[in-house]
């Protein structure tokens, strides 16, 4: 199986800008299909349910890129922000890349965290609460979206202060409580943020295509699993850190597991249930 010259890619919101570099430097080259509404498969703000995960949001995206477009393999990229899972006043940003042959059925999946995600939203009753929020998301970089409280009526990609100061103005009359809601715009092109976060995603996926497999020789070996357990340096019991990879190829399913890739052999025993329950 040899790396395809030409990728479709299920996109709206500019995400080539931050994926094609990438890809074209191992020698393929992206194509994004003409009206392509990836907003059907769901929306940050909302207003349409995202179906199922992530891994099916990327795939529904890659599979209606290469039906758009004729081309035999597709990429979709899908991104998810909310609270940290263990630590909840933390935002956490996640993005993945999902690869489709549709010749063999195969995907390739590469997946980064973010944990300073561009992510604020808050409830503002007066223009002058804006303040806050603006300090926190380098608005104007980062644009806003803003509603009235409980309604779903957004406007979207504010990015001036006058604009969005008009906006929030007739949010707050048109809202029962009179308030706001302000949010980050988490569209790529609206988000910095969150299209370096797709860069990176694109590079691990440019890098785990450059990779071949050890048994079979496709392309895509690297990580597909981790295995926690990382013991503690002081006695030795095994904590929920990371302790091993597995890597593995998604072609033969041929598998092997690897010692972390920082190196890391032993957790500090903070993260230790024995020495710091
Ligand atoms: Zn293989
Ligand atoms: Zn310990």
């Amino acid at each position: 199986m040899t790396l395809p010259h030409r990728v479709a890619l299920g996109t709206k919101h500019g995400k080539s800008a931050a994926i094609a570099p990438p890809l074209g430097r191992i020698g393929i080259a992206v194509s994004v299909p003409e009206g392509l509404d990836t907003d059907k498969f769901g929306t940050f703000t909302g207003e349409v349910a995202r179906l199922g995960s992530m891994l099916d949001a990327a795939r529904a995206k890659a599979r209606a890129a290469c039906k758009l477009t004729g081309l035999d393999v597709g990429i979709g990229s899908e991104g998810s922000y909310g609270p940290h899972p263990s630590i909840p006043i933390l935002p956490l940003g996640r993005e993945v890349l999902l690869l489709w042959d549709r010749t063999t059925g195969r995907e390739i999946v590469e997946q980064v965290v973010d944990d300073q995600p561009r992510l604020a939203s808050r409830y503002v009753a007066d223009v002058d609460d804006l303040d806050d929020l603006i300090a926190q998301t380098d608005f104007p970089r980062t644009n806003l979206v803003v509603s009235p409280a409980g309604t779903t009526d957004y406007v979207k990609g504010l990015k001036t202060l006058p604009e969005l100061v008009a906006a929030v103005g007739q949010a707050i009359a048109q809202s029962e409580g009179r308030r706001a809601l302000v949010q980050t715009d988490m569209r790529a092109n609206h988000n910095p943020r969150r299209m370096h976060t797709i860069a990176r995603a694109a590079e691990a996926l440019a890098e785990r295509l450059s990779r071949n497999c050890p048994r079979c020789g496709s392309h895509g070996w690297g990580l597909v699993e981790v295995e926690r357990g990382l013991p503690c340096s002081a006695c030795g019991m095994p904590t929920p850190l990371v302790g091993n990879e597995v890597h593995g190829c998604t072609a033969c399913r041929h598998s092997e597991r690897a010692a972390r890739g920082d190196g890391l052999a032993a957790a500090d025993p903070r993260h230790c249930p024995q020495c710091n329950p």
